[in-house]
């Protein structure tokens, strides 16, 4: 295929229907070298396609076990998306170009940053032919060490833990919220580091305005 070589394990990454429809359009291979994650859905979320870059981004980010478990080929895409960003996504898909429509393809920005670098992504998504689903292509846009904004704190249950025991930690930066103090986000790295047992994921306020400014922020806690 194009001279370069498809690795031999693709078909357990994706389902063999699916791996025939990117072939007739995308270049495959330069799918699966690609160094940050590709996933291939179909019109209802289903995966579809995953790259080598999917599960060794999530074992770099310490979620890789619950990454290959849970959100592997057959699972529903939609499901591993933050619940307040679900809609944004099933529309960002419902509105990407068809190719015959427009060669550049519908793009988002969001901030993905790890314990010790903050990390901003792009996903752009490609929609393949006759409604066969969509090609979502992740790609790092800038990367730097936190600044003094994010000052570390150190785990406390008492401070961060709802009337319920959650922790409630945005999907974007990572930062947690205070249980008491109108709506306050602190940079708690050993929770990036390793996610706290009953953590419920949501957007930040500061996120939500700079990365979804169309989008109503649901009520603080
Ligand atoms: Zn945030």
């Amino acid at each position: 295929m194009n001279g370069v070589e498809v690795p031999s394990d693709l078909a357990s990454r994706s389902a063999p229907d699916f791996a025939a429809d990117l072939a007739r359009e995308l270049r495959v291979a330069s799918l699966e070298a690609h160094p940050w994650p590709v996933v291939g859905l179909r019109g209802d979320g289903t995966i579809g396609y995953i790259n080598p870059a999917w599960s060794r981004f999530a074992h770099d980010n310490g979620d890789g076990p619950v990454v290959d478990q849970r959100w592997s080929v057959g699972a529903n895409y939609y499901e591993a998306i933050a619940a307040p960003l679900r809609a944004f996504y099933r529309q960002l898909l419902a509105e990407a170009p068809h190719r015959d429509a427009s060669l550049r393809p519908h793009a988002h920005e969001y901030e993905c940053s790890s314990a010790e670098v903050y990390r901003r992504f792009t996903v752009q998504v490609y929609t393949l032919a006759d409604a066969r689903g969509h090609v979502l292509i992740n790609s790092l846009v800038v990367e730097h060490p936190h600044d003094a904004a994010r000052a570390p704190l150190a785990p406390n249950d008492a401070r961060y833990r709802d009337d319920n025991g959650l922790v409630h930690q945005c999907a974007h930066c990572r930062r947690v919220e205070r249980r008491e103090g109108a709506s306050v986000w602190d940079w708690v790295p050993a929770w990036v580091r390793q996610s706290p047992l009953l953590t419920t994921h949501t957007v930040c306020g500061i996120c939500y305005g700079y990365y979804y400014p169309g989008m109503r922020e649901p009520l603080a806690r």
